[in-house]
């Protein structure tokens, strides 16, 4: 029996190769990560840890569990690793329930300047449970305010500090985050799950000898199985207060035991299987090829859109994102999401910092260049790209134009193969 859901695999799969994906936060995984995220892993079940699981049959998921923490741990230079997280979510919830207490108070970066639901949205496990305070960019220049920062940390004094987002173009300054944080005595967490793959190659800055702990997803720019990991660096020194003689080995145990059996059941064997297999791939030397160019992407199609007269967020990125702030053009986000869909140009709306619209609405389209780089995008490919966008956005009333441009979108996907 052919089960319609195939078909429909099928259609998304057509999708996926036909379009110009430009959101930010996605990604083509290599057939290998694919192969091993649809294995026979997925019927086994392993509640605990390598060598202490709850269940028979553990030998080979053991094996497993065990490259997948040594690899990501070469990548980011870690002491120790949790590789279980089933997403990026999950392994900050564990973060929380592992250093501090219900009520207590957070710092993350403001939502509608470009952070995370849970560092601390209201709607979310992280503003319910924990009390939320944000720090931003400033109105100026839209880069993170550190001055700020240290005012909010000095008044509300956090237990927890989050540096990180999902939204800013720039690089964290980890020293100051950890300076502010020795001070009000915060527990400092860096949640990179955006920029992981830059870091991982050194071409950002690796919080891993600044922060207590490091939570990342796997299926951004580590080009992965979707999921999470959570890392704990060089610098564990009395973290969560802990007065232990192997303050390491206590700390792994107290997150070990938040993610199981704090917040989730058996793992993902199957995705952890994959994510070793991306961690290796990582670990190559053309994925730090792949990176520069991800990022050298990034900059030459914001440097493009400049030249047509839209504004950049920031003013530019140093990584693999940026926003466009499309007042100049007397845009919204909502149009502009809906136009370049039309074209089979995929990016989501968001707001801009200080942004005058309704979260519904938008300023601004988040771009990333992550997937088209995966794809084999270069630099000249990027100057199609900008073209495609501004001519599909000045033609946002016509319908024609935009079918138009939707064939030469297919066209020009033609010449980057997907899972031929
Ligand atoms: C994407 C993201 C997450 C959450 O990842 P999910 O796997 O979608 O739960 C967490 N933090 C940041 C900063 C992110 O960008």
């Amino acid at each position: 029996m052919q089960d319609i859901i195939f078909d429909i695999i099928e259609k998304e799969l057509h999708r996926q190769r036909e379009g110009i994906e430009l959101i930010a936060s996605e990604n083509f995984v290599s057939e290998a990560v694919m192969r091993a995220a649809g294995s026979c892993l997925t019927n086994k079940y392993a509640e605990g840890l390598p060598s202490k699981r709850y269940y028979g049959g553990c030998e080979f998921v053991d094996e497993v569990e065990v490259i997948a923490r040594d690899r990501v741990k070469q990548l980011f230079g870690a002491e120790w690793a949790n590789v279980q997280p089933h997403s990026g979510a999950q392994a900050n919830a564990a973060v929380m329930l592992a250093c501090i207490k219900p009520g207590d108070t957070i710092l993350g970066f403001d939502l509608s300047h470009g952070g995370h639901l849970t560092h601390g949205s209201a709607v979310n496990f992280s503003g319910k449970i924990y009390r939320p305070t944000f720090y931003g960019v400033r109105k100026d220049n839209n880069l993170v305010d550190y001055d700020q920062l240290r005012e909010v940390a000095r008044r509300e004094k956090p237990k927890l500090i989050i540096a990180g987002a999902s939204n800013y173009s720039r690089d964290w300054d980890y020293v100051a985050f950890r300076q502010i944080a020795d001070e009000v005595g915060a527990i400092l967490l860096a949640d990179i799950s955006h920029p992981a793959g830059l870091i991982a190659t050194g071409l950002l800055n690796n919080p891993m000898p600044h922060c207590h702990v490091v939570t990342s997803t796997t299926h951004k720019t580590l080009r992965g199985p979707r999921g999470g990991v959570i890392m704990v660096g060089k610098d564990h020194e009395n973290p969560m207060g802990l007065k232990f003689k192997d303050k390491l080995r206590k700390m792994s145990s107290v997150l070990d035991g938040a993610v199981f059996p704090g917040t989730q059941g058996g793992p993902l064997m199957h995705t952890i299987a994959a994510k070793a297999v991306a961690f290796a791939e990582d670990l190559q030397p053309e994925f730090k090829s792949y990176c520069e160019q991800l990022r050298t992407n990034a900059q030459v199609l914001a440097a493009l859109m400049v030249e047509k007269g839209y504004g950049i967020v920031s003013g530019g990125t140093d990584n693999h994102l940026f926003s466009i702030d499309l007042r100049s053009k007397g845009l919204n986000g909502k149009l502009a999401e809906e136009t370049l869909g039309k074209a089979e140009i995929t990016v989501n709306k968001n707001m801009v910092p200080y942004d005058t619209e309704s979260p519904m609405i938008t300023s601004g389209i988040r771009i990333g260049t992550p997937a088209m780089t995966s794809r084999g995008c270069k630099e000249s490919d990027m100057h199609i790209i900008a073209d495609f966008m501004d001519r599909a956005l000045m033609n946002h009333d016509k319908e024609e134009v935009l079918k138009g441009i939707k064939g030469e979108v297919q066209e020009f996907m033609k010449a980057f193969p997907l899972y031929q």
